[in-house]
């Protein structure tokens, strides 16, 4: 069983996923942390960010244990993410990894959860559930404030909400793989849900979908 959970940054997708993978006991990938990790290696090397050749060489050779890696998940590596995202032919070297993981999930569990921008449109359009996680840009900007916070890195509700924005509207508008919900994505806005009333919804929409 494949779910995909999509939406803009710090709306609580990743938080949603994780939590449906170990209630259901299926596999979680982070799809974002690819773009994230690629993002990360070209910096490490001192790799011209705005070089295209060399981005997409750098998702070729991805070391894939770098998802895991805590420096990938600073703003300035998820800006940088961003941009690069907007190259076809270094996301077509970051798909394989993504539907192998989606219907081979490690450890042999029954299914897997993906979360990014595309999961449920162009990664897995045959998943078979999809979300689409919305938040309003004032309840994604206080998250991510507190996430930040949360690792030692204080951040400015202005900037990160400014921040936000920007990368939402480069997401969306890119030609390739944008950010938008499949056409038969389940749509859940979590600006007023706390985790567990999110996680509660999803998984009640799940089991009328599957009977899980
Ligand atoms: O999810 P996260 O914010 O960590 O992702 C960083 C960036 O990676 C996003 O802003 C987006 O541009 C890109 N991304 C993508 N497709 C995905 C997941 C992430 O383009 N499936």
């Amino acid at each position: 069983m494949i779910i995909a959970v999509d939406g803009p940054a710090a709306a609580g997708k990743g938080t949603l996923a994780r939590g449906m993978a170990k209630s259901l006991d299926f596999a979680h990938l982070d799809s974002g942390a690819l773009y994230r990790a690629v993002a990360y290696a070209m910096l490490r090397d001192g790799t011209d960010p705005s070089d295209r050749e060399a981005a997409v060489a750098a998702s070729r050779h991805l070391n894939i244990d770098l998802i895991d890696a805590p420096e990938i998940r600073g703003e300035g590596i998820g800006k940088l993410a961003s941009a690069i995202a907007k190259i076809p032919d270094l996301r077509a070297n970051l798909l394989d990894f993504q539907r192998n993981f989606a219907r081979h999930p490690p450890g042999g569990v029954a299914g897997a959860v993906i979360d990014g921008r595309d999961i449920g449109t162009v990664v897995c359009p045959d998943a078979d559930v999809k979300f689409f996680v919305t938040a309003s840009d004032e309840a994604r900007a206080r998250r991510r404030v507190l996430e930040l916070e949360g690792r030692g890195a204080p951040a400015d509700l202005e900037t990160v909400r400014a921040d936000l924005a920007r990368r939402d509207a480069q997401d969306r508008n890119r030609t390739a793989a944008p950010l938008k919900p499949a056409p038969d994505a389940h749509l859940l806005d979590t600006t007023e849900l706390d985790i567990e009333a999110a996680l509660a919804r999803a998984l009640e929409i799940v089991a009328q979908a599957h009977g899980r």
